[in-house]
């Protein structure tokens, strides 16, 4: 791909917008950013953009900015259907995101991972098997570092272990990773793809580039991932909780196994008690994770290892404290209802659930058969509360909380020893946060506040006590 001269129009100044328009100007390029925040609010951003040679264009997109490209790079949050976009695509501009720009650019072997739940999980896995097996790794994509500041550090020997998400994968074409894994796909941003099979279809183009040279991992249990093994032309590997699979890793006796074809010996790798990680979802994407790494050449023992000293990724079923016989546990990154409902699996009984947030046009009564079986109460905050009452009405108790302090407030008052505090909101947090790690982090300070009130309550009556004695 030529980039010298090119006019190329950034949309989006989010992390990756502003990586790729550095990227795109050191290359040459002729680079204008565009974002709807006003100036004001991206005066951090614009003198450094400025000063490298960048056009900004902030406070909404002007037409004339769109036509008069060579090339369009849209931020993964900015969804394709906005006027500009669909009048630059009438006028014939090619549109594509950060992660197709730099598959263009990115040398050495890409293992990427999709799903509607569990990427960041297993992603970083992976990331530190590689690594510990002493290959030269990068650890990228929609966890946090974008992809086309990997660009220049990647090499012909190094992996690129990549998190991608629906919206970074709906404009891919040359995007070809040599693993790719599927790891489940359940309704999630439904208001941003309209329809499942919408977004479903986004989540394909991770093997949209791929030949039977390349492998495709997926998810022998999640019927809509599986599904995938007879669209794509890749090699197919699977994984599975309950039973053996002709290649690929599951589970059997308790432990986990791996193998490459139905007649060559099995591999079996660790039990399944070793892994330090809550929930039965937590070892599909040890599974996972198990059968990327043997596929890109590290024996068994150095990931049974790696798995062994594995510690929750933070907001991700993240324990925060025990207090009074309570435990606690941060969930913050459980922004739709599957995801929600693999937490609360992981606990046999005796939850109290703080659900809400904004509402991603999700079915709440889903979770019924798991909140009947292990959640006491729901206590609801934010703007999808009013929904989530409605459809739970009549299932368990329900508790208005409006704010995350009030929930935990309420929640701790009534939890009993034993019990558990959780918070997995099945929402998105825009609606009262930044993001979800900062819903995540007031959710783990008011716990630890919380529990600091209570041990200096106890020890102002102790003290009094000595007092009165
Ligand atoms: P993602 O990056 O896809 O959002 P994470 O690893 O950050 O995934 O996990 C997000 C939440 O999804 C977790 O807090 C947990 O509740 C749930 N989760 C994790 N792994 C899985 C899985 N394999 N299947 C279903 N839910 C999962």
């Amino acid at each position: 791909m030529e980039l010298k001269n090119k006019r190329i129009l950034v949309v989006g100044m989010g992390r990756s917008g502003l990586a790729a328009a550095r990227f795109l100007r050191l290359r040459g390029a002729q680079v204008t950013i565009s974002d709807a925040r006003s100036a004001a609010a991206l005066a951090n951003e614009i003198p450094a953009l400025v000063e490298a040679g960048i056009m900004v264009e902030a406070g909404g997109h002007g037409l004339l900015t769109f036509r008069r490209q060579d090339l369009i790079v849209v931020s993964p949050g900015v969804p394709l259907d906005t006027p500009e976009l669909v009048q630059s695509r009438a006028f014939g501009l090619p549109i594509i995101g950060e992660l197709e720009l730099a598959a263009h650019f990115l040398r050495g072997s890409i293992l990427a991972i999709t799903g509607s739940n569990g990427k960041t999980t297993t992603t970083t896995l992976v990331g530190e098997i590689l690594a510990a097996s002493g290959a030269p790794t990068h650890v990228g994509g929609n966890i946090g570092v974008p992809v086309v500041e990997l660009i220049d550090v990647a090499t012909p020997q190094s992996w690129s272990v990549l998190e991608v998400s629906s919206f970074q994968l709906e404009t891919v074409l040359h995007f070809h990773p040599q693993i790719a894994v599927i790891l489940n796909i359940t309704p999630d941003h439904l208001d941003r793809h309209g329809t499942f099979e919408n977004y479903a279809l986004a989540k394909e183009r991770i093997f949209h580039a791929q030949t039977v040279e390349d492998s495709l991992i997926l998810n022998a249990e999640n019927p809509r991932a599986a599904a995938c093994a007879e669209r794509a032309s890749s090699t197919i590997w699977w994984f599975s909780l309950i039973r053996p699979v002709a290649r690929g890793a599951w589970v059997a006796d308790e432990r986990i196994h791996f193998r490459t074809a139905p007649d060559t010996p099995i591999e079996t790798v660790l039990p399944v008690a070793e892994i330090p990680l809550k929930g039965a979802h937590n070892v599909e994407n040890v599974l996972a994770a198990v059968c990327a790494a043997r596929l890109a050449g590290v024996p068994a023992a150095i990931i049974a290892q790696v798995v062994r000293g594995f510690r929750a990724v933070e907001h991700r079923i993240e324990f925060v404290a025990r207090h009074n016989g309570v435990e606690y546990y941060n969930d913050s990154k459980a922004t739709n209802v599957d995801a929600a409902a693999k937490a609360i699996a992981a606990f046999p009984a005796g939850v109290h659930l703080i659900l809400g947030g904004k509402d991603k046009n999700s079915t709440y009564s889903d979770l019924e058969p798991l909140l009947r079986e292990r959640v006491r109460a729901v206590y609801t905050i934010g703007a999808a509360a009013a929904k989530i009452e409605s459809q739970l009405r009549g299932i368990l108790p329900l508790h208005s909380c409006e704010t995350l302090p009030n929930a935990v407030a309420a929640a701790s008052a009534a939890a009993l020893p034993g019990e558990i505090v959780l918070l997995s909101p099945a929402c998105s947090s825009f609606d009262q946060f930044t993001n979800y790690e900062e819903r995540g982090r007031l959710f783990k300070r008011t716990v630890h506040q919380l529990t600091s009130l209570a041990a200096i309550g106890n020890a102002t009556s102790g003290a009094l006590a000595e007092t009165v004695r």
